[in-house]
Parts: structure tokens; C-alpha cells; sequence
């Protein structure tokens, strides 16, 4: 479990300012959603944490020690996209160890690594499966699960549920809160869905056009009895 912090972060593309001045603490373990219109710069922050955007002003703290310039693949840092982004020639199992593989893990605690991401996750009958035979929900289950399993410290969630029908999302973000319980992990989940953030999040701030406006719990932003 890690602490997240953003001090001063500011990040222009050419002219024009996406991140203005964002000031965050994010504790260890905590649940925090990132809620706002599009085109507020939500997913601009997102990759910025995971390192693929850099900022040109304020710094950028895990556990307190500034990652500014540290690679992503050395961040420690999973991210779950809209999309699911998942290797449609690879089976489940394939997909799910694909970044186990680049880290060259051994071949038994990538087997049993594997297996535990996909019983979390409740397909360990899919693995021979590819992302084609899946339905929505289950293809963002394989990507939570290939997320995971790499064991990251910090787990972003870039808008994972938006795809979805209705009904499956109200399943799926129970599902996400109880592994994000589960895991223990520091998570950030962006969104602009109000009652999606307001039932999973345990704090949220509000980002618009690039500026922090609020940070607190459902109840202190919503006025919740
Ligand atoms: P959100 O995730 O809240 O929808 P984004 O972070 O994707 O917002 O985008 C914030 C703003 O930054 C938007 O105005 C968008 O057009 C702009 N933007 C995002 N990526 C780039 C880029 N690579 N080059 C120029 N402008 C960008
Ligand atoms: P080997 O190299 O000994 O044949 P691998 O570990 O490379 O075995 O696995 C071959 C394929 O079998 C993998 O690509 C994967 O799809 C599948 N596989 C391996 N272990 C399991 C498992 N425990 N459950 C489901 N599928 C598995």
C-alpha cells in the first residue's frame, strides 16, 4: 500500500493548460475517484501517474519519493483502460500472463500467479477462451486480472466500467470494490459517472477543466444525510 501525492502539477499541450496547478494526497489502500466532464484533463492526470505523460511544472510522489522521470514500467503502477486492450490472437490465460512473461517470471509462480488472478477475478473456466468468446464483463475481468497480477502498488482505473450496459456496470463496480478491498490496493478511478463514483469511492475530487475543484467523501460533496 502506497501514498500518492501531487504537488503543484501543472501540464500544457502547447498552449493550452490540461493540468493547472492540481494539489492531491492520496492515502495507502484508499479508494479515490477522479469525477468530471470530459475534456477536464481526467485521463491527462491518470497517464501522468502511470508515466506515460510528463508534467512540466510540480512534482509527483509515491510513498513520498518524487517518480518524476522514473520510466513506467518502473512505477509499480496497473492500469485498467475503457477499452480493455486485450490481445485478441491470446487466449485468457495468454493474456493474463503476457506481463509476467516480459518480466521473464518463472514458469511455476507464473502458473500459480496466473491462475490466482483469474480465480479472483472468477474465470479460472475461461482461460482457454479468447477475448472474442467473452461477453463485455468478462473481457474487463480479464483485464483487472492482467492488471493485477503483475502485483502493482498503485492501481488506475481509466473509466473500465464505460463500456458496459446499465446492469452490468452496477455488478461490475461492486465487483471492483470488493477487489480493490480484497487487494488492499491504492486506487485511483476516474469516471464522470456521479452515482458510479459516489458508490465505490471511499474519498473523490471533482476536476474541472483542469482545475481540483473539490476533494472530499460522497457525503461532504453531495450533501448525503
Ligand atoms: P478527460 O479524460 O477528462 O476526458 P483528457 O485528459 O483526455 O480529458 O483531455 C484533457 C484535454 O487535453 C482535452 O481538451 C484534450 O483535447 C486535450 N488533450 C489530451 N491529449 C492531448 C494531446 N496528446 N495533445 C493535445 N491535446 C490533448
Ligand atoms: P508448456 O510450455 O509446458 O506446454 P505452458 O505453461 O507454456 O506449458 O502452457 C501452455 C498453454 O497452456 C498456455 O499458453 C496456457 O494457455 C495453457 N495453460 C497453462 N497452464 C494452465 C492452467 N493452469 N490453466 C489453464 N490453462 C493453462
Amino acid at each position: 500500500k502506497v501514498s500518492l501525492e501531487a504537488r503543484h502539477i501543472s501540464l500544457s499541450y502547447g498552449s493550452t493548460e490540461v493540468l493547472k496547478d492540481v494539489n492531491i494526497r492520496i492515502e495507502p489502500g484508499e479508494f479515490f475517484a477522479l469525477l468530471g466532464p470530459s475534456g477536464s484533463g481526467k485521463s491527462t492526470l491518470l497517464r501522468l501517474i502511470a508515466g506515460f505523460n510528463q508534467h512540466q511544472r510540480g512534482e509527483l510522489l509515491i510513498d513520498g519519493k518524487d517518480i518524476t522521470g522514473t520510466p513506467p514500467h518502473l512505477r509499480n503502477v496497473g492500469m485498467v483502460f475503457q477499452n480493455y486492450a486485450l490481445w485478441p490472437h491470446m487466449t485468457v490465460w495468454d493474456n493474463v500472463a503476457f506481463g509476467l512473461v516480459e518480466r521473464k517470471e518463472p514458469k511455476e509462480s507464473l502458473r500459480r500467479k496466473v491462475a490466482a488472478a483469474l480465480e479472483l477475478v472468477g474465470l479460472q473456466d475461461y482461460a482457454q477462451r479468447r477475448p472474442s468468446q467473452l461477453s463485455g464483463g468478462q473481457q474487463q475481468r480479464v483485464a483487472l486480472a492482467r492488471t493485477v497480477v503483475i502485483e502493482p502498488k498503485l492501481l488506475l482505473l481509466d473509466e473500465p466500467l464505460s463500456n458496459l450496459d446499465k446492469n452490468l456496470r452496477v455488478q461490475m463496480r461492486e465487483e471492483l470494490k470488493n477487489l480493490q478491498r480484497t487487494l488492499g490496493l491504492t486506487t485511483i478511478f476516474v469516471t464522470h459517472d456521479q452515482e458510479e463514483a459516489m458508490t465505490t469511492a471511499d474519498r473523490m475530487a471533482v476536476l474541472d477543466k483542469g482545475v481540483l475543484q473539490q476533494v472530499g467523501t460522497a457525503a461532504a460533496l453531495f450533501d448525503f444525510p
